[in-house]
């Protein structure tokens, strides 16, 4: 018998629920735009929320860090891959977050993985969002510690997983999307950290889609409501950063342990000096540009001028009825010449577009858009 007979099968199950999933490749045209196909379209598909990813400065400090250590680190960060750069990164990402040491990792996901493992195991307990993104429940479920779900940003229903399970178990750590990745709403955090001392629990808050559009400096969310330390603080450098890599700030302690315990920070190659040297300087800007961050909500109040729809953060999910319906509208907006993604299960529960937006998209790009989605759901247009 083939034992790789069953992919076959596993697909035909994927395809005929309409979860089947293919890159397409685009090639970033200006500042908002992609190529696909041989067609230009703006760009509502990025995480990019700043624009800082085609950055003349950030190209120019990833240049002349490759210039000076060449393309790879080549070993790890404990073995001989600790540059000058990285220990700039993780003082700057510390003193911007104002804790005390931050790490930086080679992805967001790889960082939250390690961190959850490294922090609870299997005499400890998780307690997570219903709605936190992959890497979160993935690992929570490499740690083998217990883990209860509780309804997304159901502060009564924490406190009651809280009160029900905490005190069997050794250490309790929430898990929870300061932004949510795929709804753009946002966690009671202040409320969840009075639960979490309450309860002996450490917090672990995914500030993903948080760094860059929220707080002074874009600290974050955990900044802009002054969430008292201590806490751990995780961001990717991938998103509004507009590099690649996660980073988890907290404590000296936190720190001086991860670096000690945490698997995916101390078996995997160091960050790459370009991936390195431009956050840095993404950060430099973030610091002193608070314009472009103001940038960004103006047309995030433009989309909610024009959409009648409440925007908490720069992604707004359009919900649909099925999945072809979201492949269908999708497809209707890149015929117009906009690129929205169909975001289906098992990404999400429920079948949706998913409109991210940037600094750097303009008035008329936003106009265009919402001319173009309003036509293609108004019952003419397509239902
Ligand atoms: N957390 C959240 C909430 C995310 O949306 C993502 C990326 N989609 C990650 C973590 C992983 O970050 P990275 O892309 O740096 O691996």
């Amino acid at each position: 018998m083939n034992a790789y007979s069953w992919l076959e099968d596993a697909l035909t199950v994927i395809k005929r629920a309409n979860w089947y999933r293919q890159t397409r490749t685009v090639q970033p045209w200006g500042e908002a735009e992609v190529v696909v196909k041989g067609r230009t379209l703006v760009n509502f598909a990025s995480n990019n929320y700043l624009g800082l990813a085609n950055d003349p400065r950030l190209k120019a400090a990833a240049i002349a860090a490759v210039e000076q250590y060449g393309t790879g680190a080549g070993s790890s960060r404990l073995v001989a891959g600790t540059y000058p750069l990285h220990q700039q990164l993780e003082a700057k990402i510390a003193a911007w977050k104002g804790t005390e040491a931050s790490l930086v990792f080679s992805s967001g996901y790889l960082a939250n993985l390690g961190v959850i493992a490294a922090l609870v195991s299997s005499r400890d307990i998780i307690f997570s969002d219903a709605l936190n993104h992959s890497c979160l429940q993935n690992g929570a479920k490499l740690s083998g510690a217990r883990v209860v779900t509780y309804k997304h940003c159901d502060l009564a229903d924490l406190e009651q997983a809280l009160h029900q399970y905490r005190s069997q178990h050794r250490r309790a750590l929430i898990i929870t999307d300061s932004v949510f990745s795929m709804d753009g709403d946002i966690a009671p955090l202040a409320e969840i950290k009075k639960l979490a001392d309450h309860y002996s629990a450490m917090l672990l808050v995914d500030e993903a889609h948080g760094v860059g559009v929220f707080g002074r400096q874009g600290a974050g969310v955990v900044s802009a409501q002054n969430l008292p330390q201590p806490l751990v603080q995780m961001g990717t450098l991938s998103k509004a950063l507009g590099s690649l890599g996660g980073y988890v700030a907290g404590t000296q302690q936190l720190i001086d342990f991860l670096r000690n315990r945490c698997a995916t920070w101390i078996y995997t190659t160091a960050l790459s000096p370009a991936d390195t040297a431009s956050a840095l300087t993404a950060i430099d800007i973030l610091q002193t540009e608070p314009q472009l961050q103001a940038k960004l909500w103006t047309n995030c109040q433009l989309l909610q001028q024009l959409l009648h729809r409440e925007i908490l953060s720069p992604i707004l999910p359009i919900a649909t009825a099925d999945n072809n319906q979201a492949l269908a509208l999708a497809e209707k907006l890149q015929n117009g010449g906009f690129l929205v993604p169909a975001i289906r299960p098992p990404t999400v529960p429920t079948p949706r577009l998913r409109i991210s937006l940037m600094a750097v998209h303009t008035e008329a790009q936003i106009r265009g858009l919402c001319a173009e989605l309003l036509s293609a759901i108004t019952p003419d247009g397509q239902g």
